[in-house]
């Protein structure tokens, strides 16, 4: 763990102002801040816990006279380093902000930025409505994270992301100036957007303390059913002829022979007995009785003419069965290798097919185990690149894959990444998606609001190599997820 340049005289000041119980300089505060779900460290020489909107500015006041970098954290659930202190300085906690307040006739939920994404789920629920951004994180990441990092789920190609929900924000910019951008309202045109600014800057730009957000009623009627392909290319086709029959379902997760075959030996269960191993497509309708009975009608001929075998559950207790494979998947994977690179590309849907083939090269080329599954809804695909940590040619191997896997997806149209972001560990490959001119446009940005360089340092733009820094050895609640 590495602790940068410190700021003594600045700390001291911090606590005389907000007292010791909101900023802590124990080694223990520090360091659970120092580290975030990709296990990089750094030691932030203080944590604050605001309990208010003057300790909050007056944090960020004292951040610029003193020139400490400040890093943001929900509950550092990123798994790219992106809440990791990089540069030191104070960390600050907004993860006690939970409140939540429901409008249920304008379909509004007003959150702080700690609150969990299933908390609001579930306020949303109990009233009949829906939020859709569902990060399989959801029982710990908070809203200011999600809307930090953009983040998205399973739930994307019906519904979108988190983006799509934010009306409106309110919360501190880097020289703590308080701001609202948008108000609670569907429609607003007075003015530069600055609140799509701060959606996806992950902590650079500005800090979120709450948020409006629009919710969809909730479907009433659900429709659960999973089918087996002979290849990844067949599994990939059949979803391009789903869409061109214009069925948009709710869900649908995509896995690869070597994802399935983890997740069956991990429940040592097969769904389709005698075709163990295929590739899945798990496809969930959402919506009214007859919206879901007409796109059941069209899902039925589809997997009948495309899928090797097919399977509908019969009731939630049966849905519950069919999603186990997925949910069981990440975790097992951990039996091809103790360490995985877990990649979120993005791909169009011309690019399905080539991308198969990508894979299988990378497969090929590197040796290594590379289970791959995701939300071909969206062609948000999670590449897992699984390798030991302790032998030196798997590391060489990994390092390589996954610079070909960026080059690769880029020149296939898409995305390096899709909801988890750029944080440190993407920072090598920001290049290859963006040209010189969009970079130096960002960094114009990031100037312009932080001309201190206060929030978040050291991310994004600056090259960070990932692999000459140790990981944590720790284990936190959600890993395996
Ligand atoms: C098991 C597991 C499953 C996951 N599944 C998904 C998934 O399906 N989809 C997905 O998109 N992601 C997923 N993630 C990634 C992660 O959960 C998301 O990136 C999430 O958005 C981070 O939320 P957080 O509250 O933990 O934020 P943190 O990790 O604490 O912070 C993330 C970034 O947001 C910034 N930030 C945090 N709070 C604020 C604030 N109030 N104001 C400004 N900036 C802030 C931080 O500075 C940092 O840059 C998963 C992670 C894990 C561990």
């Amino acid at each position: 763990m590495t602790l940068t340049k410190i700021h003594p005289a600045a700390t001291r000041a911090l606590r005389r102002s907000l007292g010791p119980r909101v900023v802590r300089t124990d080694l223990a505060a520090r360091d659970q801040a120092s580290f975030d779900s990709s296990k990089i460290a750094f030691l932030p020489e203080a944590v604050a816990f605001p309990r208010s909107r003057e300790d909050l500015a007056a944090l960020l006041v004292l951040a610029n006279r003193f020139r400490v970098p400040v890093t943001v954290r929900g509950r550092g659930t990123s798994l790219t380093g992106s809440a990791a202190p990089v540069r030191g300085g104070w960390v600050v906690d907004l993860g006690g902000w939970k409140g939540i307040r429901l409008e249920p006739e304008a379909g509004l939920i007003h959150a702080q930025a700690g609150a969990t994404i299933a908390s609001v789920q579930k306020a949303a629920d109990a009233a009949g409505w829906f939020y859709p951004p569902d990060p399989s994180s959801k029982e710990y990441c908070t809203v200011g994270g999600t809307i930090a990092c953009n983040a998205g789920g399973m739930h994307g190609g019906k519904y979108g992301v988190t983006r799509d929900y934010v009306l409106a924000l309110e919360g501190f910019l880097p020289n703590g100036d308080y701001v609202e951008w948008g108000t609670p309202t569907k429609k607003f045109s007075a003015g530069f957007n600055l609140r799509d600014l701060w959606i996806g800057s992950e902590g650079m730009l500005g800090i979120i303390t709450g948020a409006t957000l629009k919710l969809i009623p909730r479907p009433p009627v659900r429709w659960t059913a999973l089918a087996a392909f002979r290849s990844e290319a067949a599994a990939f086709r059949a979803v391009l002829e789903l869409f061109r029959a214009r069925v948009q379902p709710a869900i649908c997760e995509f896995l690869d022979r070597y994802s399935v075959l983890c997740a069956e030996r991990a429940t040592g269960a097969t769904l389709f007995p005698g075709l163990s191993g295929r590739p899945l497509l798990l496809i969930e309708l959402a919506g009214s009785a007859g919206e879901v009975r007409e796109q059941k009608r069209a899902v039925t001929a589809w997997a009948r003419s495309r899928a090797a075998a097919f399977r509908v559950a019969r009731s939630r207790s049966e849905a519950e069965a069919l999603w186990a494979v997925r949910r069981k998947c990440s975790g097992a994977m951990f039996e091809l290798g103790d360490s995985k690179l877990n990649e979120d590309v993005v791909l169009p849907m011309r690019s399905y097919l080539a991308f198969a083939r990508l894979l299988e090269s990378l497969r090929r080329e590197s040796g290594l185990s590379i289970p791959t599954f995701g939300h071909l809804g969206d062609g948000n695909v999670h590449v897992n690149i699984m390798y030991h940590r302790s032998d030196p040619a798997q590391c060489r191997a990994a390092q390589k894959a996954v610079k070909r896997l960026m080059s690769g997806v880029v020149e296939l149209g898409g995305a390096i990444s899709g909801e988890h972001g750029i944080g440190l560990a993407k920072t090598p490959f920001l290049r290859m998606q963006h040209r010189p001119a969009q970079i130096r446009a960002m960094q114009q940005v990031k100037k312009a609001l932080d001309p201190r360089g206060i929030l978040n340092p050291g991310k994004m733009f600056e090259v960070f190599r990932v692999w000459e820094h140790p990981r944590l050895e720790v284990h936190l609640p959600w890993d395996h997820k």
